[in-house]
């Protein structure tokens, strides 16, 4: 995530494809509903970024429910001479073994649902099916592929499995401790809800995001608060290559 676009900041000299890309997904935002146009924004910036050199990749398909937008990427990708992947998506990795085994086996049994993994060249896309294969990943290997600060990542990923033990929780009060129940659930999308005022605050503070502007990085603490950051950098580069290829503002 060193690299910078060499000639990004004039729209006069930003290369073609990412001119072409940026216009053909303006356009394709304009039948967004009103709701979604700021995921969707985001989303097309991203891919706009990984045309660019930024990122090797752009994750698509998540946050925003328009089957229009979404052929929309993936022609725009196809066009710029990216390579597609459907694949499951990636969870993070539990390197200290916290999660129960019965858990990451139902996680790893919801199976049917893909994203859409928009890559650089076909060296990515294989890396990325590696990691989709293996369903939970290190922040390292994500935030190498997003492209994002690996700090950030990895403090996502350490509320992603706190939010899932808490899950856990939640689901071992429903189901009386029924493992095999609970492996139902878990297998079939269940997301069981909070019934006291603490675990509804526990979940809120998980699940709190502080998104680094014209990115698609959920800041970690430390970025956040550091207008130096490389979380803060990297808004910096989103905005000015945004403004380079005439794409909406963010
Ligand atoms: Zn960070």
């Amino acid at each position: 995530m060193t690299s910078a676009i060499p000639h990004a900041l004039r729209s006069d000299t930003l290369p073609r494809p990412e001119r072409v890309a940026a216009a053909a997904l303006s356009r394709a935002l304009a039948g967004v509903a009103p709701a979604q146009r700021d995921a969707a924004r985001q989303e097309g910036l991203d891919l706009v970024a990984t045309i660019a050199g930024l990122k090797p990749l752009c994750l698509a398909g998540r946050g925003v429910a328009d089957v229009d937008w979404h052929a929309a990427l993936r022609r725009v990708a196809a066009e710029a001479g990216l390579c597609l992947l459907e694949a499951a998506p990636w969870f993070p990795a539990d390197p200290s073994g916290t999660l129960p085994d019965w858990y990451v086996a139902a996680t790893a049994r919801r199976g049917a649902a893909t994203v859409a993994y928009l890559c650089r060249d076909d060296a990515v896309r294989r890396r990325a099916a590696a990691l989709s294969a293996e369903g939970r990943v290190a922040a390292a290997d994500e935030a190498a592929l997003l492209g994002y600060p690996v700090c950030c990542v990895a403090q996502h990923h350490r509320r992603a499995l706190a939010f899932e033990r808490l899950r856990i929780e939640l689901l071992e009060r429903i189901a009386q401790g029924d493992r095999e129940r609970m492996a139902r659930l878990v297998a079939a999308g269940i997301e069981p809800l909070p019934t006291s005022e603490a675990d509804w605050r526990r979940q809120a503070r998980l699940t709190a995001i502080a998104p680094a502007p014209a990115t698609i990085v959920n800041m970690c603490d430390a970025c956040a608060t550091d207008p130096e950051s490389a979380a803060a950098r990297l808004s910096r580069r989103y905005r000015a290559l945004a403004a380079a290829a005439a794409y909406p503002g963010t």
